[in-house]
């Protein structure tokens, strides 16, 4: 008994560190200033659609959690594990920068895919809305209003669509849709389609014929997965010490089991308590 509640303890306590790393990345600062609903955004996290394999979401989750911790294998990820391949890539669709995560979402040749994201986002929330609604209602809206979630321009400052794309739902969705007296299950269910909406547009559209153009590339190059393995191990243990040592990120991920933090913060929502208090709390019970 002793000991289990001991493990327990150890555990929430590695948990709740690494929830407080993350929060106080720098680059998160714009979460801390801005309005997160964190109960949404991990209660989207663990959607689970009924007509998703076992395999399909855990994929899903895995690439939800990555597009969260800004990990996607970009070229900048890809080149830290065989820079003798990648090294000086640059985006393989506009070949005008480095694929950097935000890259990504700025890229010239993505900027239309993603608006047209958006805007279908914008038509999808209306629909489920308008069906959610009692017609009897006169019930003006205007999804225009949810600033927060609209700009497909990247800002360190403030929350967009980008932020959305990442797993981060705005507290302003969330009260914007609880204004119409929704119960709290379809404001859930509405916010799980958006999330799951996005998800897939981005996949399809904007990052399957990224990967397809990456393998096109290496086929031409005569990249064979042999050669991605093998490294020249001089190059490598350089340059990826160099890569590592300068970021904070890196070491975050060394020290913090992914897995672990999520599952941790999961349950923490489902037994109740604020994150930021449960952080707070076991800070000063150390
Ligand atoms: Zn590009």
């Amino acid at each position: 008994m002793v000991e289990q509640s001991i493990r327990k303890f150890i555990t929430q306590v590695s948990i709740s560190r690494g929830f407080e790393k993350f929060y106080y990345l720098n680059r998160n600062k714009k979460y801390r200033n801005n309005s997160i609903d964190w109960k949404y955004t991990f209660i989207c996290l663990d959607n689970e659609n009924a007509l998703d394999t076992n395999f399909r979401s855990s994929r899903k989750k895995a690439r939800r959690i990555k597009t969260m911790m800004e990990e996607l294998s970009t070229i900048e990820q890809m080149s830290k594990y065989a820079p003798h391949i990648y090294q000086g890539w640059n985006c393989v669709i506009c070949g005008n920068a480095p694929e950097t995560f935000d890259h990504i979402w700025t890229c010239s040749d993505n900027r239309f895919l993603l608006s047209t994201i958006r805007d279908d986002t914008k038509s999808l929330l209306t629909n489920l809305l308008a069906s959610m609604i009692d017609n009897n209602q006169y019930i003006t809206y205007d999804v225009n209003l949810i600033t927060d979630l609209w700009s497909t321009t990247n800002s360190e400052i403030f929350l967009n669509f980008i932020d959305f794309i990442k797993g981060f739902i705005p507290l302003r969705l969330s009260q914007w849709l609880i204004q119409f007296n929704l119960k709290q299950n379809d404001v859930t269910k509405i916010i799980n389609e958006l999330r799951d909406f996005v998800d897939e547009r981005i996949l399809t559209d904007i990052w399957i014929p990224r990967c397809d153009r990456v393998h096109d590339m290496e086929k031409m190059m005569g990249i064979t997965n042999i050669m991605k393995r093998t490294k020249p191990n001089e190059i490598y243990s350089r340059n990826f010490t160099s890569s590592s040592s300068s970021s904070s990120i890196s070491s975050f991920y060394n020290n913090i089991n992914i897995d672990d933090l999520y599952f941790g913060l999961r349950q923490k929502i489902y037994y109740g308590g604020d994150l930021l208090d449960f952080t707070l709390h076991v800070n000063h019970v150390l």
